[in-house]
This record gives structure tokens, sequence and C-alpha cells, in this order.
């Protein structure tokens, strides 16, 4: 086994075995790891289309050659659990802490491990990474998964990857060559593949998504809509989370 292929498995191996032994009182389904090169021109896009700041993967590890990333899906309970009513339920509030905290844990073992093997990494926290002015981060897990060829963007503004979006993403860089996932050009929303659906925008109990703009995913009112929901949640349930729009759609178990 190559060098580059030992590194691959034993990053695979460690973020699965790590979430089938979690502890957490939140079920998981099976992870999804993705890895692109660091060289990859795409990168470039991030400053065009995400922020003008974001960080490129040699800011984050000098002499970085590979990015990693990897999606846990929560299970069907929990997602199907935070469908219901408008509240968000109290379990996928306490899945957004463990998962968060779960993805740094995952993250700080596959260091680890690497370094045993003379690699080095780097990574940003799995949230919370934001500029509290324009909530926005300089290092956006969601679209190093799609670099890391994990899934396509819906009108949710979310990553739909093979098993959906109702989960969190976790990346990290390193200074090892990895053999990069293919990108499939696959439709995975389906307002984006035929116009029909439209269920996140619909399910937003605060209105924050409209589909009025140009752009292929939804405009989102953060600042006036969305994260002050986020907040009022935090103060009865500790979570600044609502994911009323990733869980309602048929894109939150599966890509379409
Ligand atoms: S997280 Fe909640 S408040 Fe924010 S856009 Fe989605 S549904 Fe609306
Ligand atoms: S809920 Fe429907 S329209 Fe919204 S992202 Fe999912 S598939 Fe696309």
């Amino acid at each position: 086994m190559s060098e580059g292929s030992k590194v691959r498995e034993l990053i695979i191996s460690t973020i699965e075995g790590a979430v089938e032994s979690s502890p957490d009182e939140t079920t998981y389904r099976k992870p999804l790891v993705g890895f692109a090169r660091s060289q990859d021109p795409i990168w470039k896009r991030l400053r065009l289309e995400v922020e003008p700041t974001h960080l490129m993967p040699e800011e984050l590890l000098p002499g970085a050659k590979s990015a990693v990333a990897f999606f846990i899906p929560f299970s069907k309970e929990i997602v199907r659990a935070n469908r219901e009513g408008e509240a968000m339920a109290p379990s996928w509030g306490k899945g957004y802490i463990e998962l968060n905290n779960l993805i740094n844990s995952i993250t700080a073992e596959v260091a680890e491990k690497l370094k045993a093997l003379g690699v080095n990494s780097a990574a940003q926290p799995s949230t919370h990474n934001w500029n509290s002015e324009t909530l926005v981060s300089r290092w956006s897990h969601r679209s190093i998964a799609y670099i890391c060829g994990l899934g396509s963007f819906g009108l949710n503004r979310l990553l739909i990857t093979d098993s959906g979006c109702a989960g969190r993403c976790g990346s990290f860089v390193i200074d090892a060559e990895l053999e990069p996932t293919p990108r499939e050009n696959k439709e995975r929303c389906l307002y984006l593949r035929d116009g029909s659906c439209k269920i996140c925008v619909n399910s937003c109990p605060v209105g924050a998504l409209t589909i009025e703009g140009e752009g292929r995913c939804a405009d989102i009112d953060k600042h006036g809509k969305c994260y002050p929901r986020l907040l009022s949640n935090e103060e009865w349930s500790g979570a600044d989370a609502c994911g009323k729009c990733i869980c309602s759609g048929p894109c939150a178990l599966k890509g379409a």
C-alpha cells in the first residue's frame, strides 16, 4: 500500500470508528469522507463566491498538500423529530452541540495519529469560527466538503450529500498528497433540478429564506431573521440552532 493510501485509510477508519463508538446520546449514520488537492484551482472560487477573505489551505498550514472533509449525518429519528411543529426539537439542539464536539474530537484524534506518521495537519473549530459582525466564516466546512466531492448545494444553502444534508461537516488540511475524490456533476436538490419542492423555504418559521434573487441558492436574512431565531432557541436549549430548513425536505436524509 502506498504512503498516500495508508494515510487515507487511517483517516477514514479513525472517523468511522469515532462515530461508531461515540458515547453521545445523539445517534448518527455512517460518515462520508472526501479529499481534495490544495492546488486545485477551485479553491480560488471560495474568495469570489463565498467570502473574499476565505483562508486557503496553505494559510491554515504552510506546505498543505491536501484537504480532508467529512460529513456526519444524524440518525433518521433525530431528523424526523425536528420536522414536527415550529419549535426546534430538543433532540436536535442537543445533537447540534454533541456533534460539534464530536467533530472537534475527531479532528484532534486524526491529527495525533497523523503526527505519529510524520504528517502535519491543521483545522478550524467545527463551529463559531465566524466573524461576529458579518456572521460569515473564513473557513467554511461545507464549502470544503463540496471541494472534497461530498455533495452539491441545494436551495436551502446546505451541502446535500448522498446521505442528505441533515448532519454536519468537519474539515482539515494535511501536508501529505492524497488522491482526490471526484466531484460528481449531480444535482441533488429538486428545486434546482426541476423547480419543484421549495419545502426548505416554506418551512422556515421566521421567513428568513427567499428565492427572489438570481443565485442558485435561496437568499437568507441572517441578521434580521435567522440568527435572532437561533439565539432565541439558545435561551431555552443552550444550542444556537434551528434546523427546520435542514430537516423538512426530501433532501434531509438523502440526495434526491
Ligand atoms: S435555520 Fe431556521 S431560522 Fe434559519 S433559515 Fe433555517 S429554518 Fe429559517
Ligand atoms: S427542501 Fe427541496 S428545494 Fe429545499 S434544498 Fe431540499 S430538495 Fe431543494
